[in-house]
């Protein structure tokens, strides 16, 4: 997820054929079914040894009528807004039209960083189209077949270099897991908090078990006009994203099943959409867990919640279908003590209550969802920590296994998102996990760190 690359171009020259080749079958199911939203669609792409994001505009191809081209360019013009780069597709086989001619237009006046494709090339048939794209003045144009999977390599050669511009510009963003700590960082090594900005939104994945709510809450949260929701067949659904304001924040909400229209779904996309919904968490920076209040903490939602905390994400619990609710404060003195009792990895983090249906608490999950995100990217000074590490071991010392007391020396923080901390200690073998529950329960109460997994790394220092 180094860059975001958006395949734009007129309908019918083959961008979603590219998009499925580059995203490949883990995710690109061709459904024939009604009802499924039409917008950007986001896919997490490779070619060679290059990971990134992708986004297809295609998927209005039906748009005849004035409102719907008029959508199309807008769509269009979002796309190349929240890409780092644009694929402008045009077919070899038919040459250049007015059409392509527009949205050449658009991607400059947009300064998009654009590599132009004359698609359907394979074989001779797309040799005099090819050359026509020279005119569009984009450069030079690389002949590729979707469809075959040929000129992949020219499309990888001319991405590289802008990938590794990108990747560099996109890597303070990028949500960490997998740290492997050679050496503590300095603290000016971890960029200061950034709210989220247009250009880049927060992360965010709603998930939770089929009927929670999860495609209420999304809709509710979307601007209608984001939302194209129609009969149209041949969509092709995979895990897709959008990007909304959420009462002022830009949030890019990575989701499949709250996407789509529930009514005329079958039963094959609602066993995906599981699935689905956990690889969202990968994309995300901040997880809502949707709980259906009359069902709150079951099985389903425990592995749900347990697998955003394993993958450091920061959560906020949401339990929905609150205007069902007679007795409120009953109800919420329940919720909190399951919580505490069924969820100890994710103390602290904020219980809303919400109605996806009227709308009722979405500006508390608003704010709980910044919170965490905030939280989730917070730094604590060295200095503090180490004046807090000396009146936690005062309070309560380490054991002293055979004698000898462990000593904890010096502790900092390595990363964020989510925050790590590594402690220098003797003995660290012998440290009892009591004891660094003790110290992670401690750092989130002393530094208010609710909601958020805390990383505690011990390192052996005599
Ligand atoms: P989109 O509207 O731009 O997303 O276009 P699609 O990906 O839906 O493709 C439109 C049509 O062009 C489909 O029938 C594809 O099978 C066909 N197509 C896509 N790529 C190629 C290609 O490289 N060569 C040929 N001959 N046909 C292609
Ligand atoms: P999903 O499977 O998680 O996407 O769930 P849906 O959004 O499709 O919602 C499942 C059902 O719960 C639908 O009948 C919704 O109308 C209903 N529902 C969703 N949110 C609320 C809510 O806040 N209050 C009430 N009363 N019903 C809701």
């Amino acid at each position: 997820m180094s860059f975001t690359l958006a395949i734009v171009g007129r309908p019918n020259v083959g961008k979603s054929t590219l998009f499925n080749r580059l995203v490949g079958k883990r995710l690109a199911l061709v459904d024939n079914m009604p009802g499924v939203t039409r917008d950007l669609r986001e896919g997490d792409a490779r070619l060679g040894d290059l990971r990134f994001i992708v986004i297809d505009s295609a998927g209005l191809e039906l748009a005849e009528d004035d409102s719907l081209q008029g959508r199309m360019r807008r769509l269009t013009e979002r796309a190349v807004e929240e890409a780092d780069i644009c694929l402008f597709m045009i077919d070899a086989r038919v040459g250049v039209t007015p059409a392509d001619e527009i949205f050449a237009d658009i991607l400059r006046k947009k300064n998009a960083n654009v590599i132009l494709a004359a698609n359907k090339a394979e074989g001779a048939a797309g040799d005099a189209g090819a050359m026509e794209a020279w005119s569009l003045g984009l450069g030079e144009p690389l002949r590729i077949s979707a469809e075959h999977g040929e000129g992949l390599d020219d499309l990888y050669t001319a991405l590289v270099p802008l990938a590794d511009e990108f990747a560099e510009r996109n890597a303070a963003n990028a949500p960490v897991t997998d740290i492997v700590i050679e050496d503590e960082l300095e603290e000016g090594d971890i960029p200061a908090y950034q709210p989220p900005s247009a250009t880049k939104p927060l992360q965010l994945a709603v998930i939770g078990r089929p009927n929670a709510g999860k495609s209420t809450l999304i809709n509710k949260i979307l601007n209608e006009d984001r939302l194209l929701t129609g009969p149209e067949a041949g969509i092709t659904r995979d895990a897709i994203s959008v990007t909304a304001d959420f009462m002022g924040t830009p949030m890019r909400i990575w989701d499949t099943a709250g996407m789509r229209k529930k009514a005329r779904v079958t039963d094959k996309v609602e066993k995906l959409s599981v699935a689905d919904g956990l690889r969202a968490v990968r994309f995300a920076e901040v997880v809502v867990v949707l709980l259906d209040v009359n069902i709150p903490f079951e099985t389903q939602d425990l592995r749900i919640a347990d697998f955003a905390e394993t993958e450091g994400r920061a959560v906020v619990v949401a339990a929905n279908k609150w205007d069902l609710e007679e007795d409120k404060p009953e109800k919420l003195k329940e919720l909190r003590e399951a919580f505490e009792r069924l969820l100890p990895q994710l103390k602290g983090a904020p219980l809303v209550t919400v109605s996806a249906k009227t709308g009722k608490g979405l500006d508390r999950l608003h704010n709980a969802i910044l919170k965490a995100h905030e939280v989730w990217n917070r730094r604590v000074p060295t200095a503090k920590l180490n004046n807090w590490l000396t009146a936690m071991t005062e309070a309560h010392p380490p054991p002293a296994p055979g004698g000898r007391r462990i000593k904890l020396r010096y502790i900092t923080q390595a990363k964020t998102r989510p925050p790590g901390f590594v402690v220098k200690s003797t003995h660290t073998d012998k440290i009892p996990e009591s004891y660094e529950r003790y110290l992670v329960n401690g750092l989130r109460e002393s530094f208010d760190m609710p909601g958020t997994p805390i990383r505690l790394y011990m390192r052996d220092q005599g």
